[in-house]
């Protein structure tokens, strides 16, 4: 069993499909002679389709961000162009017969020995202009490669470096039964859409993408943090058993979406879900959440074919307000940086510390007149709510400081100003900020008066006080949610909020995780966000759970002193209250 980082539950019998092997794994097929003309065919699709992208994105990014920001799909565009770079490719198809992807793999290869061997900092940036075009040629033949063959058939099991969401949305509507991926932890993307989608996941397993070719039989154990690769029939049958059981228990605990979230004593709880498009509003509906409290609205952006302007933006608005539960949805404001990053914001230039860097907030400041469209378009979906009977918060990532806050509040306004004058329809929203920043916990008290609601992300938030990359498999061990000072400051936190009667709720993925949940409880807060799939796991916790039970125990958690302590003690308390959940526990 290969051993990874455990970051959605279950378990998973499947057919690996590895993505992005062009760059671990090239295809080693050799073409036939007969096959040469359809493969320099298929190429030649590939380009045209990318250069068409270039394009729009190039149009699109000059009117809604800068001619500046623009040029670098122009570059982009001239690589693909490049005489030199088509010569190889074509050469190594017709001479060597190379399938397309291998080619490009070739290329790649070639030019990165090339460019390790300069000092020069601008040559090395082009380095990652050429992945960038190979990248996106590659996408465009995979495409071509998927609707060739039926390699996307049956439960499948997703092994990835890193999965990205262009490559999720590619995924379609594949039956994936598992995520595994080399990098990523926790809180990565791979970890975050395993969990909306329900299904378990396995990240930081160095070298997989090296053991393990499309085809092959997996079993994903997200419990344990494990992957059998083409196990025994015995050992099959044993991880089908759990699997059964896994998949019983989803089913069983979603036969509560019609009731109440309420504790044991009858005390009401808001949970709430946690979205990146549509079908996650469709599946929140389905899980029984009462509403949507934190929609990541980057991934319209990183999935766009190119930038999605303002009436763009308000469609898919529309769409999430129509899916989610009681038309009622927190949009927070486009969180790119950090390890999501999208081309036509400046962001070419690698950070030394991207998650303390230019990401977030700080970047929409920096693009006032982009970021004001998506403040437009929120305010305008807020009216389509309103008609549905629904509502619309609005909520910014990243606060560090309370100048910020007021300067979104300014940024607001005008926006709201702009569509009054030009008589388009918009409706007022609640403003809220995301705590998931230390220096902002410490202040907490004097940035409520400038928020109608807060936030916790925990996910940054832990991250930050741990000091400790989530997306680093080498601190993993030191990212921890339980940890005796982060349980500190998220209790004192919710205690100064709720003493000013602010709303609260914690949004990051511990709200989902049982023994996370009950001391989350015992804090008094009483609304939670999270993936669709975790939604009935905690209403059936809190039914078993009283208030003041819970209170107790977070007190005892309070006196414990290392994070090992904490977990365990917490795991006792969950055997005691709801032993069925313990399936649903991930490391
Ligand atoms: C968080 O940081 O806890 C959060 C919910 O935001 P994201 O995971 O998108 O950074
Ligand atoms: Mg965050």
């Amino acid at each position: 069993m290969r051993k990874g980082i455990a970051v959605s539950p279950g378990i998973a019998i499947g057919t690996a499909y590895c993505i992005h092997e062009i760059f671990v794994n090239p295809d080693t097929k050799r073409l036939a002679d007969s096959q040469v003309t359809a493969e320099l065919a298929r190429y030649e699709s590939a380009r045209d389709r990318t250069s068409a992208d270039l394009r729009a994105l190039q149009r699109k990014v000059a009117t809604q961000v800068g001619q500046r920001e623009a040029s670098i799909f122009a570059v982009h565009e001239s690589i693909l162009r490049d005489a030199a770079f088509t010569n190889k490719i074509r050469g190594w198809i017709v001479d060597d017969r190379m399938t397309s992807q291998a080619a490009l793999h070739r290329l790649l290869n070639e030019y990165t020995s090339l460019f390790a061997r300069t000092r020069d900092e601008y040559l090395k940036e082009r380095l990652n202009d050429v992945r960038d075009v190979v990248v996106r040629l590659s996408a465009h033949l995979s495409e071509v490669l998927q609707s060739d063959s039926h390699v996307l058939e049956g439960p499948l099991i997703v092994v990835a470096d890193e999965l990205l969401p262009s490559q999720v949305v590619a995924l379609g509507n594949a039956d994936v039964h598992a995520i595994v991926t080399q990098g990523g932890s926790q809180t990565s993307h791979a970890a975050i859409i395993a969990r909306s989608r329900g299904v378990p996941a396995v990240s930081g397993i160095r070298g997989i993408l090296r053991q393990v070719k499309t085809g092959d039989r997996l079993v994903v154990d997200g419990r344990e943090g494990g992957v059998l690769i083409n196990p025994d029939a015995e050992t099959i049958r044993a991880y089908r058993k759990l699997e059964r059981e896994f998949f019983d228990l989803k089913d069983h605990l979603a036969e509560n979406r019609d009731q109440e979230p309420v504790t044991a004593d009858g005390a009401r709880i808001e949970l709430l879900a946690n979205i990146n498009n549509v079908a996650d509003a469709r599946a929140a509906t389905a899980m029984g959440a009462s509403g949507v409290g934190l929609f990541r609205t980057e991934y319209l952006f990183l999935t766009h074919p190119d930038v999605p302007d303002e009436d763009e933006q308000l469609d898919v608005y529309r769409q999430i307000i129509a899916a989610s539960p009681n038309h009622a949805v927190t949009i927070r404001t486009l969180d790119i940086g950090g390890d999501k990053t999208v081309p036509y914001l400046g962001h070419t230039h690698q950070e030394a510390n991207p998650f303390m860097g230019w990401r977030s907030i700080r970047l929409s400041f920096e693009h006032p007149e982009f970021f004001n469209i998506q403040l437009r378009a929120v305010l305008r979906s807020a009216a389509i709510a309103a008609e549905m009977g629904g509502s619309v918060r609005l909520m910014f990532p990243m606060v560090t400081t309370l100048e910020e806050m007021r300067r979104v509040r300014g940024m607001v306004r005008k926006a709201s100003s702009q569509l009054r004058r030009e008589r388009k329809p918009q409706a007022e929203v609640p403003i809220g900020m995301m705590l998931e920043v230390p220096a902002a916990a410490v202040s907490i008290e004097s940035l409520l008066d400038a928020v109608d609601f807060v936030s916790i992300g925990s996910n940054d938030l832990v991250q930050y006080l741990m000091a400790a990359d989530r997306d680093n498999p080498k601190v993993s061990h030191l990212y921890q949610p339980l940890a005796p000072p982060v349980l500190r400051v998220l209790s004192d936190v919710i205690k100064t909020c709720v003493k000013a009667k602010k709303p609260v709720t914690l949004c990051g993925e511990m709200a989902g995780q049982p023994r996370a949940f009950l001391a989350l409880l015992g804090m008094g807060l009483n609304s939670f966000s999270m993936s669709p799939a975790f939604i009935p796991s905690m209403k059936d916790l809190a039914m078993h759970i009283t208030s003041g039970a819970a209170k107790q125990i977070l007190r005892r958690a309070l006196h414990l002193r290392t994070t090992a302590a904490v977990k365990r003690f917490l795991a006792e308390q969950i055997n005691e209250i709801a032993p069925n959940l313990a399936l649903l526990d991930s490391a």
